[in-house]
Order: C-alpha cells, then structure tokens, then sequence
C-alpha cells in the first residue's frame, strides 16, 4: 500500500531526513518511533508532499512522489490527523468532521458517527467547547468521513491523560480491526508496540531498522538501541 524508498527532506537549506525507507503492507500498522526530532513527524509530511522531498514515495503501486498534495490525498486516499489534531476551534463539530468533503454529506457523518457515537449529541457545539480527547476524536471522525485508505496518525495521544489516551487507542483499534491500513507516530514504544504490527526505528533522519511487534525480545532491544535504556 505505501513504499516509501531512501526518502530525504528538507525545510530550506535544512535536511531533515537522510534515508528513510520502509513498506507497509495493506491492511497492516507500522509505527514509526524515536526520540524527539527524529524525523518522524516529517516522514508524514514528506509523504503528504508538505516538504520538499527526494526519494521514491508510492502508494497502491503509483510513485507519488511529484505529485501536488491535493492529488496525493484526493487520488490515493489518504486521510491524516496531524500532531495537535488540526481542528477549527469556532466551528461546531459537525463542520469539522465534514470540512472539505463535497458530496454524500449525511452518509459521510453517519460513516463518522458509527465510529464515534459520543459525538452524535454534540455535533452544533463548537469544537473550542470540547476536551483534549473529545477533539482527538472529532479529529479521527473527520479522517473516517474520508473514506481513506491510508490513515496517517501523527501522536494520537499527545498531550491526553493515560486514561483518555486508552480510550483513544480502543477507537483506533477499531478502526484498525476494519482493515484500514495505517500509519502512526507514536512517542511511547509500549503504546506503539501493543497497537502496531510493525515497528519501524526512524534516528536523526535515518530509519534503522524495522521489526515485527510479536517478537518482544527485539522489541525490547529497539528500546535500548533507540533510547539508550
Ligand atoms: P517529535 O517527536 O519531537 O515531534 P520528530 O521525530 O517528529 O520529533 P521532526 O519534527 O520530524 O521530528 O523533526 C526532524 C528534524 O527537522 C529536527 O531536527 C527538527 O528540528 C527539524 N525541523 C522540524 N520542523 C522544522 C521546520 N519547520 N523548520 C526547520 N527545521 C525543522
């Protein structure tokens, strides 16, 4: 579903990523995972084509790689919920879930709705009047509306009490259970290595190596290799 080959990125003259490379398979989650300015959150954009790029990006076998965003989201089927959920505070939550979508608007909500419930009563309030987590999920029920392929998920947990985040995570995992294939920048590895098939170690630019969650022995030496503990 998504191949991405010796990536590198730069914003300016500054190069962010080096060499990053990895496959994901339909259907499959890989979590990207590293310290802080790793790289991780610029992978998303590079894939998204919000940085400048060089490197081989494909997605259901087409080199997306020189293609403007709009045709990258619109003609592959990605849909991304960006570190700090992206949401437009004096908008009520039925406008944000349903932001840029044209057509079939009711069968979108309800497609959201189905996933996301806790949302029906509160589809006129304005987002500004909602929690961390309340958003967060606003933020996931507009990237369902979306119909996607591809979910990039860009810390879904950032900034949330444990609590929520555990809440978050088992709106995920249905979502995952569906068969969509998805993409997620996760901070904490124990949160990564429970929700994803796949791990995938990004470090000053470079992905290093990538390993199958089930195998918790390498996931504990990915730990040490990637934090140093
Ligand atoms: P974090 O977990 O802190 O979000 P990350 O792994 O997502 O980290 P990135 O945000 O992708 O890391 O940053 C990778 C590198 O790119 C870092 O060195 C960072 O300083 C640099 N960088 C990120 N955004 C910009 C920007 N807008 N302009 C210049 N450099 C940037």
């Amino acid at each position: 579903m998504l191949e991405v080959n010796n990536l590198q990125a730069w914003y300016g003259r500054t190069q962010a990523l080096f060499d990053v490379s990895f496959q994901l398979e339909a259907g499959r989650c890989l979590a990207l995972i590293g310290t802080n300015g790793a790289g991780k959150t610029t992978t998303i954009r590079a894939i998204l084509g919000l940085v400048l790029t060089a490197g081989k990006i494909s997605i259901a076998g087409r080199d997306v790689s020189s293609l403007p965003t709009h045709s990258r989201v619109r003609e592959t089927g990605i849909s991304v919920v960006h570190e700090g959920r992206g949401m437009f505070q004096r908008m009520s939550v039925r406008e944000n879930i349903l932001v840029g979508l044209a057509s079939s608007l009711h069968r979108r909500l309800d497609d959201a709705l189905d996933q996301f419930p806790a949302l029906s009563g509160r589809l006129t309030e304005k987002v500004s009047q909602l929690s961390g987590g309340q958003q967060q999920m606003v933020a996931l029920a507009r990237a369902v509306a979306q119909r996607p392929r591809l979910l990039l998920l860009d810390e879904p947990s950032l900034g949330l009490a444990p609590a929520i985040v555990d809440e978050i995570y088992a709106h995920l995992a249905r979502l995952r259970d569906t068969g969509l294939t998805i993409l997620l920048v996760e901070q904490s590895v124990p949160r990564a290595s429970a929700f994803a098939d796949e791990l995938c170690l990004i470090r000053t630019g470079h992905s290093v190596t990538r390993i199958a969650t089930e195998n918790k022995v390498e996931v504990d030496q990915l730990v040490s290799l990637a934090f140093g503990n």
